[in-house]
């Protein structure tokens, strides 16, 4: 009876022991299976429709989506009847960004009808307001020069913004190649997005402002208003040199960003640099988030098959952040990418709670 005992015990023990151990050992990282249950939002999401099935899609993925409006393409006021409806329809699956029109730039009350536009998207349950590349890249003044973000016409628009808090996504510059032969470039997707949009490669376009440039007017605007908060979307277009993003982030407290179509540019430094990358995402979790830069829009008339490259897509870019296994990069030729396998802390970051002030 006592031997039966002791011999409960020893098993008793081990059992225990064995559990206890792999539960230090897997807490530490998620794996590809906790992508579902890992609460998440993807702070960059064109969401052009009243189809809400997309979004009853990332809900059942613990996925929040948050919808920048922009001004090209679908007229920006259609943009914000969407964005308020979806807004009002689901407060806490769904946030977006307002934005602004700038073809009347040098007309009257340029300003003023500007900040009357921020008022009715920020009373629409805006989290900010997003300004896009067509400042400092198009927008031209009446005598041909290019308008940059730190003109001074826009100077009482974000003045305004700053006394009001009113938080600012910027989408200023472009990825390096665009200043690149298209044979020049890193990745795949930039090369066929410059190929089928020449007017935005501005390799072919030397009378525009350079790189540099852009860059530049966007630090001019972190330098004047320290007390807006800033969104650089795209990790604030400096995707090429991690080095790059994180002077821009110690230099600004107010600054963060969200790396929405420039992952593959995080992959390509990872190639050669893993551990560099790595270091970066677990040095700047609190101010890094997540982002895709795709959308949905009556376009996608078969839903079946958005929603599934839809949740390849999400899945494909947590198992790389958050476990090791390998990933297959197409905008990198198809070649295999190790995982970050960061900490769980820092992809709950990241994921979710750098982005939940988008929802308050
Ligand atoms: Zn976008």
């Amino acid at each position: 009876m006592r031997d039966n005992l002791i011999l409960w015990l020893v098993l008793l023990a081990f059992v225990a022991g064995s559990f206890s151990g792999c539960i230090s050992r897997d807490s530490e990282f998620y794996s590809a299976d906790d992508f579902q249950t890992v609460q998440k939002i993807d702070v960059h999401f064109h969401y052009e429709t009243l189809d809400d099935r997309y979004l009853l899609l990332a809900d059942s993925l613990n996925l929040k989506l948050v919808s920048p409006n922009v001004d090209a393409g679908r007229s920006i006021s259609e943009q914000l009847d969407i964005a308020k409806e979806l807004k009002a329809r689901y407060p806490d699956k769904f946030a977006f960004f307002g934005t602004f029109g700038v073809d009347h730039y040098g007309g009257e009350d340029f300003k003023g009808r500007i900040i009357t536009r921020i008022d009715t998207c920020m009373a629409a349950g805006a989290s900010g307001i997003k300004i896009w590349k067509n400042i400092g890249m198009t927008l031209k003044d009446s005598v041909g020069s290019y308008v940059m973000a730190d003109d001074p016409e826009f100077a009482p628009v974000f003045a305004y913004m700053e006394e009001n808090s009113i938080r600012l996504l910027a989408h200023l510059g472009e990825p390096k190649n665009c200043w690149l032969p298209l044979e020049e470039m890193t990745l795949d997707n930039d090369r066929s997005y410059f190929r089928n949009n020449p007017q935005y490669h501005m390799y072919l376009h030397p009378e525009a402002p350079s790189y540099e440039d852009q860059i530049g007017a966007r630090d001019n605007l972190l330098d004047r208003y320290p007390g807006i908060p800033f969104t650089g979307a795209h990790l604030g277009s400096q995707e090429w040199s991690i080095d790059e993003v994180a002077k821009t982030l110690d230099r600004f407290p107010a600054y963060d960003v969200e790396f929405s179509a420039r992952i593959g540019h995080l992959q390509y430094q990872a190639i050669t640099e893993p551990k560099k990358v790595r270091d970066f995402m677990i040095k700047y979790q609190d101010r890094i988030m997540y982002g895709t830069d795709v959308g949905v829009s009556a376009r996608n008339s078969d839903y079946a098959a958005t929603a599934e490259s839809l949740v390849k897509r999400w899945k494909d870019h947590f198992i790389w952040l958050a476990t090791d296994e390998a990933v297959i990069v197409d905008d990198l030729d198809g070649k295999s990418v190790k995982g970050l396998q960061l900490p769980k802390e820092v992809i709950d970051k990241i994921y979710f709670a750098n982005a939940e002030k988008f929802f308050r």
